[in-house]
């Protein structure tokens, strides 16, 4: 009896260890393989989840950031509290940068930006909702005193990537200039306010003077 079961067991353990491996090799693949969400949710729901995942810190716009910083700027990223939470905020020179990607803002004229030949209706509406909301967004940092730049996905590509630091380069201390300019205008109009609502006051108490002593 012992001998036959002792003859059994090698046999019974390679089967086993086949078992056991089968096993592994199928809760591998099961739990590496990506579930897609097509079964879950419709077209329309997934692109709208889809636009929901903001692209923060991505290459590009890390590349600009880093390049600017290079040319000595300073700056805030990702700043939740201003209208569309800018990707930079110079606080500095009054200034904020989106940059955009060239499909979901629907860059004009631009070779990555297509709109899809199936379902075309939708996107429209998509992307046309999305032009609408920033330039609602760039309406409110407006009336705040920010200036806007920006900046399409296309116009960091490495061929380009130069000369587009420039153009943003040149366009913060030209808006930095601007508001500086402003500011000083206003300080003297305030300056000259003070100065004729001074020399009125004086004018009054002159006047009551000599009334006075009439
Ligand atoms: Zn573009």
């Amino acid at each position: 009896m012992q001998e036959v079961w002792r003859g059994r067991l090698p046999r019974l353990g390679v089967v086993n260890s086949i078992e056991l491996y089968c096993r592994k090799l199928f809760l591998t693949l099961y739990l590496h393989t990506p579930r897609t969400m097509a079964d879950r949710l419709s077209k329309e729901e997934r692109s709208e989840l889809m636009s929901h995942i903001r692209s923060v810190n991505t290459k590009p716009e890390v590349a600009l950031r880093r390049a600017l910083w290079r040319r000595g700027f300073r700056y805030r990223v990702n700043v939740k509290n201003l209208p569309g939470s800018p990707d930079i905020v110079l606080p500095k020179h009054r200034t904020v940068v989106f940059v955009h990607g060239c499909f979901w803002h629907a860059h004009k004229g631009c070779k990555i930006y297509h709109l899809p030949q199936t379902n075309t209706e939708f996107w429209l509406a998509k992307v046309t909702r999305n032009q609408e909301r920033d330039q609602e967004v760039w309406r409110q940092l407006e009336a705040k005193g920010w200036s806007v730049v920006i900046v399409w996905e296309c116009e960091l590509v490495k061929a380009k990537f130069d000369g587009t630091v420039d153009r943003v380069a040149a366009e913060i201390l030209a808006n930095s200039e601007m508001h500086r300019r402003h500011s000083e205008e206003r300080r003297e109009e305030r300056a000259k306010r003070r100065k004729e609502q001074k020399a009125a006051r004086e004018r009054r108490q002159e006047l009551m003077q000599e009334i006075s002593s009439l």
